[in-house]
């Protein structure tokens, strides 16, 4: 029988009741599909910053690296400043694990209100660029208590950085519908963000089954909303990425829907799942955090893996679920994070 070994991080919040639950809805999975999973887990993130002034130890990223893959879920506290991200636990391995890719899927719920107009289904994928651009954190303040006091961030894109997140993009969307739409800013972003257009034209004329075209992040924030179902892959950069997503999680319903990877394609490193939000301390510990986005994470994490009827049985069962009215409080309903994950298996 296959075993996968998963390195589990809850990390701080809701993060600690959320994954557990997944980890139940795998474990269960695993059982009905013939294969097994063997799980560790790590106490890092804030909390750990707290007693050790370092959101993970010296060779944690070594430990990682032996594991087939990472279900994370969060890492924040209100007393931890979050201007430290380059120390950051989520930050370290996106870049030294080369996740280059933010695999953010978008889709419609059976039975959870959306706060849209229209009825029609949603189903797109958002990848975002996940190791440069606006988040290389290059730059200074200079003289900030002055008057002519400034602050400079800089944004680096490289051709390989662009080339190899295309691909994939790309590719991906020939096992969908085959639509890429590409999200920059280049009409006022002139040096990087038209780097980017012409290199991401040069690569969609090698895929000439896939239909191409762009948009403006801001004509883009204004599609999800009234004209979602046009999207298949939308292709953007990590900050512009960063925000779609959120807006992403949003237009399904909740935040606490999202689920998402940081995907190493090439499979030289463990890839890391873990929901779109963060570790909402203001509802933690109290059961009524929303685990779908976190157990979708797991769907995700078993796609990866190559185990994709256990991924699709996953889908299912949330599917029914949310169908059958078992909701948390922030999509208007009265289950708990405990019930969710029940829910789940029982629908497995
Ligand atoms: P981060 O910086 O890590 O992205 P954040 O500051 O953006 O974190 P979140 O932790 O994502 O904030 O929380 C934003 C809001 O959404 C909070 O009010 C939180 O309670 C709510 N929220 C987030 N996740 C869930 C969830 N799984 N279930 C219910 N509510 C959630
Ligand atoms: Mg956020």
């Amino acid at each position: 029988m296959k075993n996968y070994n998963i390195a589990v991080v809850p990390g701080d919040g809701i993060g600690n009741e959320i994954v557990p639950e997944g980890i139940k809805v795998l474990e269960a999975v695993a059982k009905k599909h013939n294969f097994s999973i063997t799980t560790e887990s790590f106490d890092w993130g804030a909390g750990y910053y707290l007693k050790n002034k370092k959101f993970l130890p010296e060779d944690g990223l070594e430990v990682l690296k032996k594991f087939d893959a990472i279900y994370f879920g969060s890492v924040g506290l209100p007393e931890v400043d979050d201007t430290l991200p380059a120390k950051d636990y989520t930050f370290k391995v996106r870049t030294n694990f080369e996740q280059y890719v933010n695999f953010r899927p978008v889709r419609t719920y059976p039975g959870v209100q959306r706060p849209l107009r229209t009825e029609k289904h949603i189903d797109f994928v958002i990848i975002r660029e996940n190791t440069e651009g606006e988040f290389v954190q290059v730059g200074s303040q200079y003289l900030p208590d002055s008057e002519n006091g400034m602050g400079v961030d800089t944004s680096i894109f490289t051709r390989k950085g662009i080339e190899r997140i295309a691909h994939y993009a790309f590719k991906l969307a020939l096992k969908r519908r085959k639509k890429v739409t590409h999200i920059t800013k280049s009409n006022t972003l002139i040096n990087s963000l038209t780097y980017w257009d012409r290199i991401i034209k040069e690569v969609a004329q090698q895929y000439p089954e896939v239909a191409h075209d762009q948009m403006y992040i801001d004509n883009s924030t204004a599609n999800f909303v009234l004209k979602p179902e046009i999207f298949d892959v939308v292709l953007t950069t990590n900050l512009f990425g960063d925000i779609l997503s959120d807006l992403g999680g949003a237009v399904m319903g909740s935040l606490g829907l999202g689920g998402s990877g940081n995907i190493n394609p090439e499979k030289d490193f463990p890839s890391m799942f873990e929901p779109i939000h963060g570790s909402a301390p203001d509802i933690a510990g109290q059961n009524i955090a929303n685990p779908y986005g976190q157990i979708w994470s797991g769907a995700l994490m078993l796609e990866h893996l190559g185990e994709v009827k256990a991924a699709d049985a996953i889908m299912q069962a949330i599917d029914r679920s949310t169908k059958r009215g078992v909701l948390t409080v922030d999509l208007g309903g009265k289950s708990s994070t405990v019930d969710v994950a029940n829910a789940v298996i029982q629908n497995l």
